[in-house]
C-alpha cells in the first residue's frame, strides 16, 4: 500500500457543514480530493502501476496506455463496486466524524434518505471499518487492565469485555469469551508494549504468564479504598462511558455478534476526543476507505462476529 503523508489533505479539509458543502458540492469535487488521497493526484493503473491512462466516464475508470487495464475509481478499496455517488459517501463520512457521539445505522437511514434499513447497515459498517485503524502502537508505559460484563439491559445475558487503558490516554477494547490466562496474554500481546508497567486487580489470571515480563503491580482494594484511590481508575471510567455511549447512540440494543466493532469504534473516538477539528478524523476516514481492501457483505457480517480478534487469532495461542 501506498504511504504518503496526508497532512496537507488534513490540513485542507473542511471543518463546518458550510465548509463542506462548499468544498464538496459536486461529484467531480468529491473525486478529485478521492484521487488525491488515493494516487496522489496522479491516477495509475491497478495492474502495471503507470500513470499513463486516460480518464474514461467522466473521470470514474482509468484505461491504461501501456497495458491496457481498466481501473476504476474504487476497486481494491472499501468502496468497490459501490453503485452510489462519491458525494453521498463523503456526506456519510462527514455525518459520522461530526457527530461526537457516533451514529445509528437507523439515523444514517433516514439522514441519507436511504430506502432500506439493510443498505445504511452495510454503509455503517463500511464507514466503521474505515474509522478503526487496522496498525496502531501497543499501549504503554503506564497501563491499567480490567475487565466488566456490558450489555442485556435488564435480560440475563452479559458480554464479558477486557479493557486496556493508558493513563489519561488510549484504550483498547476486546469482546473476549473468558477472562483466562491465555485470552489475557492474547489481549495483552496484541494491545500492550512489551515494557509497559501494568496494573491489575488481585484477579488471579493476571500473572506472568498472561503478562509476560511487564512490571506487573497486583492491588486488591476494598470499596471504600477503591473510593479514595482507584487503582484501575481509568479502566472503570472507560467502562462506565462505553456503557453511557451505548445506551445512548445505539439505545443499549448492540448485539453479542457485533459487540466487537462497536467496542472498536468507541475506541476510535475516545482516543481521538482530543483530536481537534472534525475535518481530522473524516479525512483520516476517507485515507483508510482509500487503503483498505473490499469488504463484502459476507466478509461484513463475518467480521462482525462475536469475539473476532481472539478466534481469528486463536491459532496463535497454540
Ligand atoms: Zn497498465
Amino acid at each position: 500500500m501506498m504511504q504518503r503523508d496526508h497532512d496537507d489533505l488534513w490540513r485542507d479539509f473542511p471543518k463546518t457543514a458550510t465548509e463542506f458543502e462548499a468544498r464538496f458540492a459536486t461529484e467531480a469535487d468529491c473525486r478529485a480530493y478521492w484521487i488525491e488521497a488515493r494516487w496522489g493526484g496522479k491516477p495509475a493503473c491497478a495492474r502495471c502501476h503507470s500513470t499513463r491512462v486516460w480518464s474514461e466516464r467522466e473521470g470514474f475508470l482509468f484505461e491504461c496506455a501501456e497495458c491496457g487495464h481498466q481501473t476504476s475509481l474504487t476497486s481494491a478499496t472499501l468502496l468497490e463496486k459501490t453503485h452510489k455517488p462519491l458525494k453521498m459517501w463523503f456526506r456519510a463520512v462527514f455525518e459520522i466524524s461530526t457527530r461526537r457521539t457516533g451514529i445509528s445505522a437507523k439515523d444514517l437511514q433516514r439522514i441519507m434518505g436511504f430506502g432500506s434499513y439493510k443498505t445504511a447497515w452495510s454503509w455503517l459498517h463500511k464507514l466503521r471499518a474505515a474509522m478503526v485503524r487496522s496498525m496502531s502502537e501497543p499501549l504503554g508505559p503506564f497501563v491499567q487492565v480490567d475487565e466488566a460484563l456490558v450489555g442485556g439491559k435488564g435480560g440475563p445475558h452479559k458480554e464479558l469485555v477486557l479493557a486496556a487503558a493508558e493513563v489519561g490516554g488510549r484504550v483498547r477494547l476486546a469482546h473476549a469469551e473468558s477472562n483466562d490466562k491465555a485470552t489475557l496474554k492474547h489481549f495483552a500481546d496484541g494491545q500492550i508494549a512489551a515494557d509497559a508497567h501494568v496494573v491489575t486487580d488481585g484477579l488471579a489470571s493476571y500473572d506472568s504468564e498472561s503478562l509476560g515480563e511487564r512490571p506487573h503491580e497486583a492491588i486488591v482494594q476494598t470499596k471504600a479504598e477503591r473510593r479514595e484511590n482507584d487503582v484501575v481508575q481509568s479502566c472503570h471510567w472507560t467502562i462506565s462511558l462505553l456503557k453511557r455511549w451505548l445506551m445512548g447512540t445505539h439505545a443499549g440494543a448492540v448485539s453479542p455478534k457485533h459487540l466487537q466493532a462497536y467496542l472498536d469504534e468507541f475506541a476510535f473516538r475516545h482516543n481521538r476526543r482530543k483530536t481537534k477539528g472534525v475535518g481530522r478524523i473524516a479525512a483520516r476516514v476517507i485515507e483508510q476507505l482509500v487503503a483498505r481492501q473490499p469488504l463484502t457483505m459476507r466478509k461484513l457480517i463475518d467480521g462482525t462476529r462475536r469475539c473476532r480478534w481472539f478466534a481469528s487469532n486463536q491459532a496463535a495461542l497454540a
